[in-house]
């Protein structure tokens, strides 16, 4: 062992030690259905617009350390009440790692659902924060009653639920996440990152109750080379976690195109309507193929179980197309596999590929 590694395992927290770093494969020259993202590019005028805005751009200076304009326009977006304001996060895993960072007093805890977004129990690590994560039912639906019995018995200082929830893509009932939040003695971020293909939201509610945060990211919605997410609730929630954010956690230029999008808002929800009518197409197909057990979705996503999942996933990989492999993660995620909604063409090639993989394997 290098004199380098062996201090640093003598150096590191054990928990960072133990952990597996998120891993990102090489995408390149792959149909790539793995990351939830946007297949668009934006049109060609827009784009055009952007490249003379971004010609002109400062970026000599330092960026506006507050954001002032961009936050102005996420509010109009959202139409927020008064006393209600938007934090901004270089994604929203900024923001999630805000929030522990914010809410760790020695024993607190972070709860969860799982299987969920694994950010949460990651960064709960990160920080050194008590986690819990609750197991969802066999269907993936939200087990109320144990969810509501782990919140009295845990007394969490945080509470996460993705809605809707990633990896599964279902949207849990709006009503059991009230009863959660009003549960919660603690704060309960209610993550609707996949808010444009679901439709439902708590942004209504925040006004409601005075543990309750919103939170949202532009990366599935198209832009997730930008790395911009906001966490949306009462100023007095967020003038504290404001003093966690470094000063210039938004650069110039995401700054200035999140800017010009919000201003064309309504052309990224038409892509996201697109979306949605491929993924119920995508969710037919996957449907009428019997090695395949698809669960329903209001996400930008389809997660899907098939006998040998790891050997499926490296036929498409074979086969040009890249998915998401959740075999090996999650014990309740066993054989389960999950596909991005792209182009209807990169859908065609995907379903086509999966079907050679389930005669050939
Ligand atoms: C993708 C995702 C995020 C993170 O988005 P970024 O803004 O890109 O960091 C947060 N929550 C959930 C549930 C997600 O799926």
């Amino acid at each position: 062992m290098s004199s380098a590694s062996s201090l640093a395992s003598t150096l590191l927290r054990r928990e960072i030690l133990d952990l597996h770093a998120y891993h990102v494969p090489d995408s390149a020259g792959y149909i790539k259905l793995d990351a939830m993202e946007n297949p668009y590019l934006l049109p060609h005028a827009l784009r055009g617009e952007i490249a003379d805005m971004v010609a002109s751009a400062a970026i000599n200076r330092y960026p506006d350390p507050s954001a002032a304009s961009l936050k102005e326009k996420i509010r109009d977006v959202l139409g927020l009440p008064d006393g209600m304001d938007v934090l901004l996060g270089n994604g929203s895993d900024e923001l999630i790692q805000f929030l522990a960072m914010a809410l760790n007093k020695p024993g607190a805890t972070l709860l969860g659902v799982e299987p969920s977004f694994v950010m949460y129990k990651m960064i709960a690590t990160f920080t050194g924060m008590r986690y819990v994560g609750v197991p969802l039912a066999e269907d993936f639906s939200l087990d109320l009653p144990a969810t509501l019995a782990a919140i009295r018995r845990e007394q969490p200082a945080l509470v996460f639920l993705a809605y809707p929830n990633n990896p599964t893509g279902n949207l849990f009932p709006a009503d059991a996440v009230a009863r959660i939040i009003e549960a919660a003695q603690g704060l309960v971020v209610v993550d609707e990152a996949y808010y444009a293909f679901a439709g439902n939201s708590f942004i209504p509610r925040l006004a409601h109750y005075p543990n309750l945060l919103v939170m949202r990211t532009f990366s599935k919605l198209g832009m997730a080379g930008l790395r911009l997410g906001f966490l949306a609730g009462s100023t007095a929630w967020l003038e504290q976690l404001e003093k966690l954010r470094l000063p210039y956690n938004v650069g110039v230029l995401p700054q200035l195109v999140a800017g010009i999008l919000l201003e064309h808002h309504d052309v990224l929800l038409q892509q996201a309507e697109q979306i949605k009518r491929d993924r119920a197409a995508l969710y037919r197909q996957l449907g009428g193929i019997a090695a395949v057990r698809v669960y329903p979705s209001e996400a930008n996503f389809l997660l899907f179980r098939a006998a040998n999942a790891t050997e499926v996933f490296d036929g498409l990989k074979r086969r040009g197309v890249l998915i998401k492999n959740l075999h090996g993660g999650h014990p309740m995620l066993a054989d389960c596999l999950r596909v991005t909604v792209g182009t209807p063409e990169e859908n065609e090639r995907f379903i086509v590929a999966l079907q050679e993989c389930l005669r050939h394997e």
